[in-house]
């Protein structure tokens, strides 16, 4: 008789001949041919002239007969009550630790290195939904994840993993925050002073967005993550700050983007834009927040001194490098107090008359630009004010430039 079939007999030996053709083929993957394991198991049935047929599994309570008509039933059951979308899904399953157990302790017993029981039921039931959806397994990152529970009777569950889209916005109106901000009365939970909203100001760059997404996907909640921020009453000009928005458990994911982008810009103009929206790997969330030496800001300030300046002295403004600045007063309660060393990369300024001035200022990201204006009690060094000797307040920023990260 053939070599090959010397492993068959000795774990049929061993398991009393009470084992199931999956458990049977899944040991012998490596050792006898076939594109499946139940094909491999016939094999050693009609060499060995056995039958294994309804037989009371020892090592998976034959677990494999669950994966029947029925959990596609509830699989699909479950789609179809959720409305969702997918492309892409991942499975994984839950299975009796004894079964396991049992499946480890043949394959030790024989040194074999083949799939383990679980990976064999992952794998079959993603076989199962490819063939049934024509959607794709996918390990890395995927559309949704089919959670079974086959410890006993079996149990579907659905986790549908968020959505994340990337762009970039301006902010064209003074007075709205980048994400939402709840009432510092309240605490969000509504008051008299909030008219019950929750929130300090009615609208925000992330709502001005998240509303529209959020109705369109079905989504539960969405979360805004920004390449920084700037300050309530500062405009973002230019080609925008980036952003990534992520809209958590979407029924839908199929969006014409181009398409929404130019009909939230349409609703919100004068207010908020929105650009270059395209889907994005979860990892840019992390990313856009991250910043790197060679990340940049450009701002144009306008600043009131309290008295005529020595026009003379504005030039030495040029010449602003290198800027110690202590966290500013008016964010220390969520900052910590320290100092940190940051550059201005260039300035350029114009006159615009005994007491005003506008400035270009290019600096490193996380310079606070107010401060170096007002020099906040001595905490920002070197300082505009000081350079010219007067009291000076930016009146009006903005950004109108945020480096590519
Ligand atoms: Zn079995
Ligand atoms: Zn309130």
């Amino acid at each position: 008789m053939d070599k090959m079939y010397e492993l068959a007999k000795k774990i049929l030996e061993e398991t009393d001949g009470k084992i199931c053709k999956s458990c049977l083929g899944r040991k012998l993957s490596k050792t006898i041919e076939g594109t499946n394991n139940i094909e491999r198991a016939d094999k050693v049935c009609k060499e060995l002239d056995i039958d294994l047929e309804g037989v009371e599994c020892v090592v998976c309570d034959n677990l494999f007969d669950k994966l029947d008509d029925d959990l596609y039933k509830k699989l699909d059951d479950k789609i179809n009550q959720l409305g969702i979308e997918f492309d892409t899904f991942l499975v994984g399953s839950k299975i009796d630790k004894d079964i396991q157990k049992r499946d480890e302790e043949l394959s030790e017993k024989f040194n074999l290195s083949v799939e383990t029981i679980k990976k064999e039921v992952n794998r079959l039931i993603g076989l199962g939904i490819w063939e049934r959806y024509d959607k794709e397994a996918e390990f890395e990152s995927q559309d949704i994840v089919f959670n079974i529970d086959l410890v006993s009777e079996p149990k579907v569950r659905i986790q549908i993993n968020p959505l994340y889209i990337e762009g970039k916005y301006n902010k064209l109106k003074r007075g709205i925050p980048q994400t939402k901000w709840p009432c510092t009365k309240c605490k969000g939970r509504g008051c008299e002073e909030c008219n019950y909203t929750g929130k300090q100001y009615p609208e925000s760059v992330e709502e001005l967005i998240s509303e529209h997404f959020l109705k369109l996907t079905k989504g539960k909640e969405a979360k805004f993550h920004g390449a920084g921020r700037e300050d309530i009453d500062v405009l973002m000009l230019g080609s925008g700050r980036p952003f990534v928005l992520e809209i958590k458990e979407p029924k839908i994911r199929n969006l014409d983007l181009a398409k929404l982008e130019e009909e939230i810009n349409k609703i919100n103009e004068g207010k908020t834009s929105y650009h270059n929206l395209h889907l994005c790997e979860r990892r840019r969330k992390a990313e856009i927040k991250q910043s790197s030496p060679d990340t940049y800001k450009v701002y144009q300030a306008s600043v009131k001194c309290d008295e005529s300046f020595d026009k003379d002295k504005l030039g030495e403004l040029t010449k602003l490098n290198e800027i110690h600045q202590q966290t500013p007063l008016r964010v220390l309660r969520r900052r910590a107090d320290k100092v940190r060393i940051k550059h201005v990369l260039d300035l350029s300024y114009e006159i615009v008359d005994d007491t005003h001035f506008t400035m270009i200022i290019k600096t490193e990201g996380g310079l606070y630009i107010k401060e170096l204006i007002s020099g906040d009690e001595g905490r920002s060094h070197p300082n505009v004010g000081e350079i010219l000797g007067v009291n000076a307040v930016c009146e009006q920023l903005d950004v109108i430039e945020v480096s590519e990260k």
